[in-house]
Order: structure tokens, then C-alpha cells, then sequence
């Protein structure tokens, strides 16, 4: 949570819990139009001003949100997509190679749609994929590119795990044939790019230019062998935010101006320079939203536990990754009188804690918790087990007011899929059945 969006918060949030009704995530319009600019503006200083954020969709996949990111990022921006609902969405504001489908373990159905309506840019899982697409449809595409899987080469991290035994991509070996077949279905030279995504929340500029190299060498080897001048290199998302208090940020001035240099060198021996393209999410949205939620029962057990009124439908990072999300209490600063808990929601499943062992400010009932930097990956992630159901969204103006984005799921909503058509199958009955 930055620290503006906590001048304007906080101060108001009595009154905006009051109106809404906890739990819900509310996301700061301003943090986020100030992300995308400084992204954008950062490359720009640095020479790359066909630099492109592809804008993670299932990291928030909000509309309202969507809408803010497109129009703060400009032309050069888009969305990456790996489903039919996300395409939907995205093709809502872009078209075409501003829509990146980076999609894996795909269905035919999935393609028809990812090249329906204006199209866009394929990015390609495995070689075997290009036999669900037709010469017509891969013609078709805005620009085509494989995903690249460097295998042992490379170290991942605990949410994306490490790259051999990740199921993305192609191994290097099968890049050759794979390009090869591209240009016998009668891709274009100009319209072909390579992707990689190899990390998640990763802070270290020093490893996404380790990415940046890796890639540009893919590329030079290319040139060398093949002839061909990748259109881009999408070196995926995976920039990551401070969730702990004492993390550092990433220092993306300071990368954009090495991905920049290292841009020109590669110009310099190659006389070209493919266009950078990443598909960050969590970098854009993560830092500017956060759940709120009201203390619920305050119990004392084995040890002493904060139960809230969201769970783990609202947010699983906690629980999935053993990610951890600040939390504080609203109107109990650093000298409230602290105590150690664990806050937990109301799911059957032991893992449904928000902080285990947190030194918090003593809390009573309904007091407001609020849990950071859950715009990303937060609402996105929420699940319907155990009959939760996910919270509502609000978007807080740069004016101080605030707008539902979403509304809470209800129990209807749950119902939704037990009405249907009655359907029923079963064995006929065979000539030999019926004699006995
Ligand atoms: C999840 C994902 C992203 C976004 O990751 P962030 O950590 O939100 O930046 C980008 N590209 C692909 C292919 C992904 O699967």
C-alpha cells in the first residue's frame, strides 16, 4: 500500500466501511495511473519507446480497472490473455496485436477464438499446438511467437516454480524446427517474436536483465542462423512489489535504462533492435488495492486467534503460496499495545489464515483490518469452496469518492449452475440383456 493511497484512505475508510459493508478489496485509481505512467515514461527516457505492458488480465481482471490501465498506458499497451473470458474482457478496449494470448495446454476452440474478432498476437506454448491451428489461422495472427523454457539454465521461485520442471514452453533444442515451421505455414519474417516468463515477484532488476541477455542471445543466434529479426522479445511478467515493510522496490528506472543499453548494443552488432515487450500484472495493480475486513471473534485457543469476515475465498496467497500481506488496524499505530495472532477466516480448512504468529495492535470486535497490497492476484484468485463466496470491489477516486466495481457474490449466484436442462444417460439394454 503506498503511502498516498493511505492519506486518502484512511481517513475516510470508517465512513466507506460503514456505507459498503466489510469485507471488500478497494483499489486506488491514482496508484494504478501512476504505475502505468512510470513504466511507460521510464522506457521512453531510455530510448525504447516501443516498449509495451501487456497488462497481466487475470491478475485483475476488473473492467473498471482494465479501462484505467488503457487509458493511462496509451497506444503502445495491451492485454495478455490465456482464456476465452479474458479475451472477452480484453477485446472490450484493444484489438489485434494489442492483445497478447499467451495461453498453454490449449484447445482448438481456444485458438478459433483467440484469432476471432481483430485477432491478435499468439503466443505459443509447445510445437504440438501448431497442428490445432490452421495455415489461415497462424496467417492470420497479428504476430506469432513461442514461449521459451530455458530449463536448467535458469532458477525460478516458490510461486512459479523452477524452470525444468515448469510446464511452459519450448526447450531451446525445439526452437529451431518450431521457427522453421512458422515459415513454411507461411508466417511472415516480420510478424514473429519470442516470449519467456521464468519468475514471479522478483524484485532483483540484475534478474530480469539476466532474462533480457538470455533472450537478446536467442535472438542474435537467430539472425545468425535462421535470418530471422524477432519483432519483440516479451520477456513475460513476474516484476515484483514489496509485500514486507522492509522489502526494497524494484528499481525499475534503473532497469529500463540497462534493458535500454543492452537494446543498443544488440543494435550495434546486429543492426536491428527487436521491440521489448512484458506482460507485468502484480507491478501494475498489486501495490494499489488492499482487503478490509472487520474482526469478527476474538478467541483464545492453543494460541490466540483474530477471526475476520472475509476468507480465503477474498484472497489465497496466504494459504496457496505462504505469501505474506501486511496488515494493519485501522486507528491502532505503532504504539497501540501489541499482541501475537494468527487471523483467520471462517472456511473448514485449517490453512485459511491471513498471518500466522503476527505481532498486531490488540483488536476488539469490529474493528477494521486492513490486509495490503491484495490488487493483484487477490479477488482474481477467490474460489467458492466451502459455500464462501467471493466480496465486492471499490474503486477510490483521485476525488475522494468511491465507486462499486463489483458487487458481492451472493447465494444465488452459487445456486446459478444447478439450473439446467435435465440430462440423463445410461447402458441400453442389449439384444442378449433383454432374452435373459
Ligand atoms: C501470471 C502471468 C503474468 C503476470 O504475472 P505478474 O506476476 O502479475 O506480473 C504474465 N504473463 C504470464 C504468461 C502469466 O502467466
Amino acid at each position: 500500500m503506498s503511502a498516498k493511497f493511505g492519506t486518502q484512505l484512511l481517513p475516510r475508510l470508517d465512513k466507506i466501511a460503514a456505507k459498503f459493508g466489510t469485507p471488500f478489496h478497494i483499489y486506488d485509481e491514482q496508484g494504478i495511473v501512476d504505475a502505468v505512467k512510470g513504466m511507460y515514461s521510464a522506457f521512453a527516457d531510455h530510448g525504447m519507446a516501443g516498449f509495451r505492458n501487456y497488462f497481466s488480465v487475470k491478475a485483475n481482471p476488473n473492467p473498471e480497472l482494465m479501462k484505467i490501465i488503457v487509458e493511462a498506458a496509451g497506444q503502445e499497451s495491451g492485454f495478455d490473455c490465456s482464456s476465452m473470458p479474458e479475451l472477452s474482457l480484453s477485446r472490450r478496449f484493444v484489438s489485434g496485436d494489442r492483445i497478447m494470448f499467451s495461453s498453454n495446454n490449449t484447445s482448438s476452440a481456444e485458438f478459433a477464438a483467440a484469432l476471432d474478432q481483430g485477432g491478435c498476437i499468439l503466443n505459443i506454448d509447445d510445437i504440438t499446438m501448431l497442428d490445432r491451428l490452421s495455415q489461415a489461422e497462424l496467417q492470420g495472427a497479428a504476430a506469432v511467437s513461442f514461449r521459451y523454457n530455458p530449463g536448467s539454465e535458469r532458477s525460478g521461485d516458490s510461486i512459479i516454480g523452477q524452470p525444468e520442471e515448469a510446464k511452459y514452453g519450448l526447450r531451446k533444442d525445439q526452437l529451431p524446427a518450431a521457427y522453421q515451421r512458422l515459415l513454411d505455414l507461411g508466417v511472415k519474417r516480420e510478424s514473429i517474436g519470442i516470449h519467456t516468463m521464468i519468475i514471479s515477484n522478483q524484485r532483483e532488476k540484475s534478474y530480469m536483465m539476466e532474462t533480457v541477455k538470455m533472450m537478446l542471445d536467442i535472438a542474435g543466434e537467430f539472425l545468425f542462423r535462421h535470418q530471422l529479426k524477432f519483432r519483440f522479445i516479451n520477456i513475460g511478467g513476474g516484476i515484483g512489489i514489496p509485500y514486507r515493510t522492509n522489502d526494497s522496490p524494484f528499481e525499475l528506472y534503473g532497469f529500463s535504462c540497462s534493458a535500454g543499453q543492452e537494446l543498443r548494443n544488440f543494435q550495434e552488432k546486429f543492426g536491428y533492435q527487436p521491440k521489448l515487450f512484458m506482460e507485468c500484472g502484480r507491478f501494475v495493480t498489486g501495490p494499489h488495492g488492499v482487503l478490509v475486513t472487520s474482526v469478527l471473534n476474538r478467541m483464545s485457543k492453543h494460541k490466540e486467534y483474530v477471526g475476520v469476515d472475509a476468507c480465503m475465498s477474498s484472497l489465497m496467497r496466504p494459504a496457496m503460496y505462504d505469501a505474506y500481506h501486511h496488515i494493519t488496524v485501522l486507528g491502532k499505530g505503532e504504539d497501540s499495545p501489541r499482541e501475537t495472532v494468527d487471523v483467520v477466516g471462517s472456511l473448514c480448512e485449517n490453512n485459511d489464515k491471513f498471518a500466522k504468529n503476527r505481532h498486531l495492535p490488540k483488536t476488539t470486535l469490529n474493528d477494521i483490518l486492513i490486509i495490503h497490497d491484495t490488487g493483484a492476484h487477490g479477488h482474481a484468485m477467490g474460489f467458492n469452496y466451502n459455500g464462501r463466496v467471493r466480496p465486492k470491489e471499490l474503486l477510490l477516486k483521485p476525488n475522494g469518492s468511491v465507486v462499486l466495481i463489483r458487487r458481492a457474490e451472493t447465494e444465488e449466484d452459487y445456486f446459478r449452475t444447478l439450473s439446467f436442462e435435465p440430462m440423463t444417460w445410461s447402458e441400453q439394454p442389449t439384444r442378449e440383456s433383454e432374452a435373459a
